[in-house]
């Protein structure tokens, strides 16, 4: 196991345990946001929207569905479909 080493001590509430918006947060801060467009390093993940419900591939830790927009994101740590987690229907990343 490849240890990331981002723990849970940057503040906030978020964390590589986290649900939904605040994971996506956390991945999205993590490592000052070096984490989110990297390629996930156990390959990509076939994940279904958990907005609209269509399918597509994560990519990266954090990424987008085509369809919706919906932002969904995977902790580094464990980046496996049923750790895959969605920020929301409102959600929309910080520009
Ligand atoms: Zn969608």
């Amino acid at each position: 196991m490849a240890e990331c080493g981002c723990g849970n001590k940057d503040g906030g509430a978020g964390g590589p345990f986290s649900k939904g918006k605040e994971l996506v947060e956390f991945v999205y801060n993590a490592h000052d946001g070096s984490v989110r467009d990297q390629p996930i390093s156990q390959g990509a993940i076939a994940i279904e929207c958990q907005g609209c419900k269509a399918s597509f591939t994560l990519e990266t830790y954090l990424g987008k569905c085509p369809e919706c927009g919906g932002v969904h994101a995977v902790a580094p740590m464990n980046p496996v479909a049923d750790n895959v987690q969605f920020a929301g229907v409102d959600f929309t990343l910080p520009q």
